[in-house]
């Protein structure tokens, strides 16, 4: 097993990308954000607590997440790896991800990291609203809060990630089939 996670700010494209390179590298592709969707979608208590948070461009707890990873993880078989879009968001999700994969003897292989500036990806999420109607996209202020929360909780994982030599950060600047060709090269070495 081969396990990648995929990182970068909100509308840098990692779902986009991940839908991808999963099917590419056979790997089950596992997105908190969309998973969390699923749940609002379908009216669930878990995801009615969510959608005022999401809404907001906070992050949900860290238990909900890990617990809903560490369920998949789980369920799934017969893939050739995971590939973790959207999640760990914080250092202690991190841990917890490490934790959870060591147990099943296994460890997180690589951190792809695009790298987007910023007046591009507030840009691509006025312009994904148009088609995706999530309400986090829709207002400007929430987009600005979901890339402030994304540099101060989430980008410390890449400094650990570092020190562990998993980084390893790509232009997420061009065509979409261009940036698929620098993840897969990188992807490449590893499987
Ligand atoms: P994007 O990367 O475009 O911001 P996602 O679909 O990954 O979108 O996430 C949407 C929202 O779902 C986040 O703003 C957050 O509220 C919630 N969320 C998703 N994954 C996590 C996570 N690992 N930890 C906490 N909250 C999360």
């Amino acid at each position: 097993m081969v396990n990648f996670l995929i990182f970068g700010p909100p509308g840098s494209g990692k779902g986009t990308q991940s839908v991808k390179l999963a099917e590419k590298f056979r790997l089950v592709h596992l997105s908190t954000g969309d998973m969390l969707r699923a749940e609002i979608s379908a009216g669930t208590d878990l995801g009615k607590k969510m959608s005022s948070i999401m809404a907001k461009g906070e992050l949900v707890p860290d238990e909900v997440v890990i617990e809903m990873i560490a369920a998949k993880i789980d369920s799934t078989r017969g893939f050739a790896g995971f590939l973790f879009d959207g999640f760990p968001r914080t250092v202690d999700q991190t841990a917890a991800l490490e934790k959870m994969l060591e147990a099943r003897g296994m460890k997180i292989d690589c951190m792809l990291v695009l790298e987007v500036g910023h007046d591009e990806l507030v840009k691509r999420l006025i312009l994904r609203a148009e088609q995706s109607g999530r309400p986090d996209d829709k207002d400007p202020a929430v987009i600005e809060n979901r890339i402030d929360v994304y540099r101060s909780k989430t980008e410390p994982i890449i400094d650990y990630c570092i020190k562990k030599g998993l980084y390893k950060p790509v232009d997420g600047v061009g065509s979409i089939d261009d940036i698929f060709v620098r993840l897969s090269d990188v992807m490449k070495e590893f499987v």
